[in-house]
């Protein structure tokens, strides 16, 4: 799961964020001064920042600057004045995108999404060797989006495949449908969650020798599903 810091010293603005994040399925940390973000962002690892300008004790252009001589993370920017925001891309700080407040939630989870992609993208250029996951029997090559099942190739939807792969990478978490549905299908999309409920059907026909005992996804009553390790 991506585990993002939000920077920002509003509360209400940094709980809002962390809502509409977590409902899309990251993992979200909150920093409400400049010394704590600063700290936080270059002790621990998160996959993204979303780092306010104006902050008590160490401000965003400081920030930004720091995080960047240490590390690639992805950094979203955002000020309240648009003249900021200007300035700031103007520096060159190497921040990847800028907001300016207030912005629209559904927005911020887009741009956020689309960061982590590239930046994943952008990683996974860099590694030669393929990303395996390999569960007892299953076999799924993340890199060339093939899978196996006892020795055998299976074809998969790219929804099926997003699915499977989300669920096998995260190995006994429990997702609800809304959590799955929102991971994999963008926010724009026609449809609802009993589109989770017929991809899981279809997925568990190619990798389960009896759907009605799988066990590799399994049903969690009035929760969601699991995939099992
Ligand atoms: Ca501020």
């Amino acid at each position: 799961m991506s585990r993002i810091l939000i920077i920002e010293d509003e509360e209400s603005i940094a709980e809002l964020e962390k809502d509409y994040l977590e409902l899309s399925g990251f993992e979200v940390e909150v920093a409400t001064d400049g010394y704590e973000g600063l700290h936080k962002a270059l002790e621990e690892d998160y996959n993204l920042l979303i780092l306010d300008l104006m902050l008590p004790q160490v401000d965003g252009f400081e920030i930004c600057r720091k995080v960047r001589d240490e590390k690639n993370t992805p950094i979203i920017m955002v000020s309240a004045k648009k003249d900021d925001i200007d300035k700031i891309r103007g520096l060159g700080l190497g921040a990847d995108d800028y907001m300016t407040k207030p912005f629209s939630p559904s927005e911020l989870v887009a741009r956020v999404k689309a960061h982590l992609a590239r930046y994943e993208r952008l990683i996974g250029s860099t590694i030669e060797e393929n990303k395996i996951i390999e569960i007892r029997g299953l076999k799924i090559d993340t890199t060339a989006r093939r899978v196996w099942v006892n020795g055998e190739e299976k074809t998969f939807t790219t929804k099926e495949f997003d699915l499977l792969t989300f669920l096998a990478g995260h190995p006994n978490h429990v997702y609800t449908k809304d959590e799955l549905f929102s991971e994999i299908w963008d926010m724009e999309s026609i449809g609802d969650i009993a589109t989770v409920t017929v991809h899981i059907k279809k997925i568990r026909e190619k990798v389960e020798y009896d759907t009605s005992n799988p066990q590799y996804i399994e049903t969690i009553w009035g929760v969601g599903y699991r995939f099992k390790m």
